[in-house]
């Protein structure tokens, strides 16, 4: 049974937390406690995830639930930190750190592996700049929408255990409630992370934020090379510890933008300092899903340029290791030219890698088990439809998949049915039956993706009537995006072409 100890420290059932970060370099965080709030209410628990991590919570409701994950309290073995970081926003180079989120510690689950516990809108920090500490209950709820659906579609993403409302306003642009989000992560090491400790730290130091990168993330690093690295030409050899881990994290991003891509996710804002090295998404603040498909989407208001258009995100992603890359010269090569050499090598392998990775799943979105570059035409004619006949992005392979092309609007349009002749006689050249071809083909296209305007109508009815019904429902919904149900189908319907554009703000 749990019970408060002498330290008021409390204590949750199978929550264990270590503390190895808070070994690091004190450079790198500062110790501060989270402010405590009003009147702390658990809205959002996350019962599957708490499970996997080896929490037991009973009742979500309890007060002392809502003190934990408001930061009223701070359980046991917990050591409150904020995290120091850089990173480049919109191209400029500026000094960050955890502004409104305080790391708890890491929670080692029942299989041995090491998860941040961290609270997002807990009060200031020595980073917050001119920002309240704070984080509004409608943004807190989309983060755990939007890295909840993530997770469930397969893509690495950060998770949300808890939303916790604070009782309190704050003020944006008019007053909204106040919230705070107990963030899960594989960590928050970011690039920014390493800019940071490049730019103020000396050399061990830098050192030893890398090692503890590999132990955490890549332990087997030496002994397994990313697939098929043979491919992407001679190198310096992967004897080269710092050089090889870079190229881990590099083949992780290139995944993981090919993911986004195949599922029409644009992050948004996505600085240095909001990209994880585990290869993880992080930090959702005007990310939304593409309907349409175009490549030009942008919905966030203050991405003025589109630098973080769609079609951009893999460039930037490349543009954000160059960056990386910058902080491990020292370590990967004592003359720094040829150090630069090396590492710009591994970085043009970043587009190959990304490639793969990308024909490889859109290869399986069209039932193709083995995808070459032969077929990457056949690939490029169907997104050139779907761009020119505004055709929905995920309802498109969703028909596909279900013989359910007659429900499309391009069902007649001559170029689709000769492309529909093409994509089918090169499924014939697969010895592969028409069973094998649609499993593979469901695997890969989600029947729903979060939809930009059901996930704000979720939101508005927990902000505004503290209605969590909707939010749940459609929470459930996305749990399985995979499987196909008839009570499904009303979230799959793009939004009415009368809508105005949707825009994301980064009020958050
Ligand atoms: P983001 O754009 O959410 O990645 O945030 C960029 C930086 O601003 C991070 O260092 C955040 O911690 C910080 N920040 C964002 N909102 C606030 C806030 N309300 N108070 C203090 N810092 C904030
Ligand atoms: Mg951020």
């Amino acid at each position: 049974m749990a019970a408060e100890d002498k330290d008021h420290t409390v204590e949750i059932e199978g929550l264990n937390l270590k503390t190895s970060y808070q070994q690091l370099p004190a450079k790198l965080f500062t110790s501060v406690r989270p402010t405590p709030v009003k009147k702390p209410a658990v809205v959002m628990y996350n019962e599957s995830l708490g499970k996997d991590l080896g929490v037991a919570v009973k009742n979500p409701d309890s007060s002392k639930i809502a003190a934990v994950f408001s930061g009223n309290e701070i359980p046991k073995d917990a050591l409150p930190i904020a995290q120091a970081y850089a990173g480049h926003q919109f191209g400029h180079f500026t000094v960050l750190g955890d502004g409104r989120a305080i790391l708890l510690g890491e929670q080692i689950t029942p299989k041995g592996e090491r998860y941040d516990i961290q609270l997002k809108g807990s009060g200031r920090t020595p980073y917050s700049r001119r920002g309240d500490g704070r984080a509004g209950l409608g943004p807190m709820l989309r983060e755990y929408i939007i890295s909840e659906a993530l997770h469930a579609l397969g893509i690495p993403s950060t998770r949300a255990l808890a939303v916790v409302s604070t009782g309190e306003t704050i003020l944006r642009e008019k007053r909204l409630p106040g919230a705070i989000l107990t963030r899960v992560a594989s960590s928050h090491i970011r690039v920014g992370t390493f800019e940071y400790i490049a730019h103020f730290g000396n050399i061990n130091e830098l050192k030893a934020l890398a090692d503890y990168t590999i132990e955490r993330h890549f332990p087997n690093m030496m002994s397994t090379s990313p697939p098929e690295t043979e491919d992407y030409g001679n190198r310096e050899g992967s004897d080269n510890k710092y050089l090889s881990f870079f190229e881990q994290v590099l083949d992780r991003q290139a995944l993981l933008m090919a993911k986004w891509q195949l599922i029409g996710f644009i992050h948004g804002v996505m600085n240095t300092d909001n990209m994880a090295l585990s290869g993880e998404t992080i930090d959702y603040g005007p990310c939304a899903f593409m309907n349409r498909y175009d490549p030009d989407t942008v919905f966030s208001s203050i991405d003025r340029g589109g630098r973080y258009a769609y079609k951009n995100q893999p460039q930037i992603a490349q543009w954000n290791l160059a960056r990386l890359a910058e902080t491990l010269i020292p370590l990967i090569h004592q003359d720094q030219a040829q150090g630069i050499e090396i590492v710009k090598k591994s970085l043009q392998t970043f587009s190959l890698r990304y490639e793969r990775y990308w024909r490889q799943n859109m290869g399986k979105k069209i039932g193709i088990f083995q995808a070459s570059k032969e077929d990457v035409p056949l690939m490029e004619e169907l997104l050139q439809i779907m761009k020119e006949e505004n055709q929905d992005f995920t309802n498109t392979f969703f028909a596909l998949t279900y013989d359910k092309e007659n429900e499309l609007t391009i069902k007649e349009h001559e170029q689709f049915l000769a492309w529909l002749d093409k994509w089918k006689a090169r499924l014939e050249e697969q010895k592969k039956t028409e069973g094998e071809v649609k499993e593979l083909m469901r695997a890969h296209n989600p029947v729903l993706i979060p939809r930009n305007h059901q996930v704000e109508r979720a939101i508005d009815a927990a902000v505004e009537k503290e209605d969590y019904s909707v939010m749940e429902n459609l929470m459930k919904a996305l749990r399985s995006p995979y499987q196909f149900s008839s009570e499904k189908e009303p979230y799959q319907l793009p939004p009415d072409p009368s809508d105005k554009p949707y825009v994301t703000y980064c009020g958050t």
